[in-house]
Parts: C-alpha cells; structure tokens; sequence
C-alpha cells in the first residue's frame, strides 16, 4: 500500500487528538506515515503515533521560527522523500495555510475542510459541507496528490498498534521560510475546560440566555459534561460571552460529538458552524424555532429550567 502522510499537530508538547483522527482516516487510504515538524519526538510520541496505525515517523528537526512555511518545506520533502498518495492536514488556520503552501510547492490541489476522506476505487475523495452546511460536496484533486485539511472531530480515534520506527527527515528549507519569524508569544489564559474546536462536547448558549450571568448554567452543564461553552453571535456581540466562543459562519467550526444548543434560534449563520455535529440537542422555549430542524433531541422548554434540571442528572450519574 501506498503511504498517506499525516502532519503531526503538537501542543503543550504533547501531540493533539486531531492527530489521531487523521492517522484513523489515513488508514483508509493508505500506510499511515506521520511527519514531525520540529524537536521533541520522544518515546511517548512515537508510541502514540504507532497506537493509531503510523508505521513510521519523519522527523524534519529544522527550526520552527515560523509556524506555517517551514512545516509546508517539511511536509514537500516528505512527500518526496516518500511518494505518498495523499497528505493530510488538521484543518486549523495554521493547517489551511500550510496545505495551501505545500499545495502550491508539489503542484497538487487542496481541498480544505474536509468533514470525511474516502478511497473510492482507487481515487481519494473528500466530502465538504458548503454554503453555510446547506450542500455537501465530494471532491477529488484533478492535478497531483490530493493535499486535504480535515475538521477536527470528523471521525472518532481509533487504534490500530502500529510498529512506527523514527526516521530522520532532510529537508532543505527555501529562502522566503525564513523571511517572517515569531519574536513572542502570548498564550491565550484557558481554563479547565478543553479547546472550542477540539471538545467531543460542546454546550452552546445563545440570546435566550439573556445575560451574561446567563451563562452560569451553560458553564455548569458544560463542567458536568468536561465540555467546551460556545455562543451565537448575537450572545457575543452583546458582550455576554467572549467573541473567541463564538460558533458559526464568522466564527469557530466545531464537529463534536455532542452539541448541545440552548436558547439558539438556528440562523443560517450559527448552523455552518455546527450542523456537521454528530448527535445535536436542543433546549428552545418555541417549538417553531428553526434549530429544531437540525435535533436529534429536542427539549420544548425553559433553558433555566431544563439545563439545570440536566446538570443535576448529569450529576447524579457521576457520584
Ligand atoms: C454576515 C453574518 C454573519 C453571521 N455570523 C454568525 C455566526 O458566526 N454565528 C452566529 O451564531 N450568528 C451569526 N450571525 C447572526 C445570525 O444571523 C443570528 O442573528 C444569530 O445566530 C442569532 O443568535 P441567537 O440564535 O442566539 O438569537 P435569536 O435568533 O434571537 O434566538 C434566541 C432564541 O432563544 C430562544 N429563547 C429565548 N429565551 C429562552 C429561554 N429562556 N429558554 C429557552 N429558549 C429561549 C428563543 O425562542 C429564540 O429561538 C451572522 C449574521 C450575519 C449577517
């Protein structure tokens, strides 16, 4: 089989989820082959990647002055180095420039995105939710190999133990890499609670919220659950929530597992940004609302009434 290359998304120096998601997916396709951009691939790294099918691991120890160009120099001497069928890309704003870069190094297309990744007799296609989650979209590259950013929560992690050897990777980086480079870092102040766009629950508080202290019982459900909080817009433009949890069209995508949208009316806007969730619950005092269109489980009623009545089941469950 052909190898399929998976850029290895880090942080805190460990590697993320979205990480074990797409060597899950790089499985259909081909050998899963995982590329490390930068220093600390250690024991528990390489066990990870080969829990979840990689076969090996390259590993391009060039300086990462720069989070986007040199990655895309890496994933370019990877692809040559190795041959491989397809390249696959976490879909964050750093891993659309990247894959676009590299698109443009190995004259490959790219398709962005990518909710599923599929082998259809022999050609690689990736399905798309478009126009604000209202058309799904399978697509294949015409030129190349197909390079694919993948949304995070697409498919659930699951293990195939792997013998994954480390290999080193020469990669010779090209001039423009080095032209831009970070000269400091602030680290955004995170709580307990997990990333917006990686959390395998999201609990989402809208205008029905009706404050900002509000979203007291958004953040208890959410605690209860170990989920992320998210807002609609109309909750973050109010100031009743940062504009950093704001899920939709102009804000962040999230595919969770769960998605759990209390006092949201479901405009267009709010729905891009979630409707690719797995099972979506829905807490709305008008039984007309839109959103109830898009629920697996729907809760006519009060959200201050209903989602604490939640949180104390959810409770009760956990003692
Ligand atoms: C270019 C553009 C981009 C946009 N981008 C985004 C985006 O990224 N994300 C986004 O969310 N929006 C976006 N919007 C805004 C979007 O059109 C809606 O205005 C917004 O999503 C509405 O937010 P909402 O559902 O919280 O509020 P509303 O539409 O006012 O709905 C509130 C809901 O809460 C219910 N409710 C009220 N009180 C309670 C209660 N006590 N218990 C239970 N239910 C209750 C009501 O029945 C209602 O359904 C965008 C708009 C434009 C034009």
């Amino acid at each position: 089989m052909s190898d399929v290359l998976v850029l290895v998304d880090k942080a805190d120096g460990g590697v993320k989820k979205s990480t074990s998601e797409l060597l899950t997916l790089a499985r259909r396709l081909g050998t899963p082959v995982a590329v490390w951009v930068g220093d600390g691939c250690d024991d528990a790294a390489l066990a990870l990647l080969g829990e979840f099918g990689a076969t090996a691991v390259l590993v391009a120890d060039v300086p990462v002055e720069n989070p986007v160009a040199p990655v895309a120099d890496a994933l370019a001497a990877a692809v040559a180095a190795t041959g491989a069928v397809a390249v696959l890309v976490p879909s964050t704003a750093d891993g659309k420039e990247t894959a676009a870069r590299l698109a443009l190094k190995i004259g490959s297309g790219v398709i962005t995105d990518a909710v599923d990744v599929q082998a259809d007799a022999g050609t690689i296609v990736a399905t798309q939710s478009v126009f604000g989650g209202s058309t799904v979209v399978h697509s294949t590259v015409t030129t190349g190999i197909p390079v694919i950013t993948v949304r995070g929560n697409s498919v659930a992690p699951e293990a195939a133990p792997a013998s994954c050897e480390k290999r080193d990777l020469a990669v010779t980086l090209s001039p423009s890499s080095t032209l831009a480079r970070i000269t400091g870092t602030t680290v955004a102040a995170k709580g307990g609670r997990p990333e917006l766009t990686e959390a395998a629950i999201v609990v989402s508080g809208g205008r029905g919220v009706g404050g900002a202290e509000g979203f007291g019982v958004i953040e208890a459900l959410a605690d209860s659950l170990g989920a992320a909080v998210g807002a609609s817009r109309a909750a973050t433009d109010a100031g009743w929530y940062p504009h950093q949890y704001q899920v939709g069209q102009t804000g962040k995508t999230v595919s969770p597992q769960l998605y759990i949208a209390n006092g949201i009316s479901g405009a267009i806007q709010h729905r891009a940004g979630m409707q690719t969730s797995k099972t979506i619950v829905v807490v709305n005092k008008d039984p007309e609302a839109p959103i109830f269109e898009l629920a697996d489980y729907g809760v006519v009623g009060d959200l201050f009434t209903v989602v604490p009545q939640l949180t104390n089941e959810i409770a009760k469950r956990a003692d």
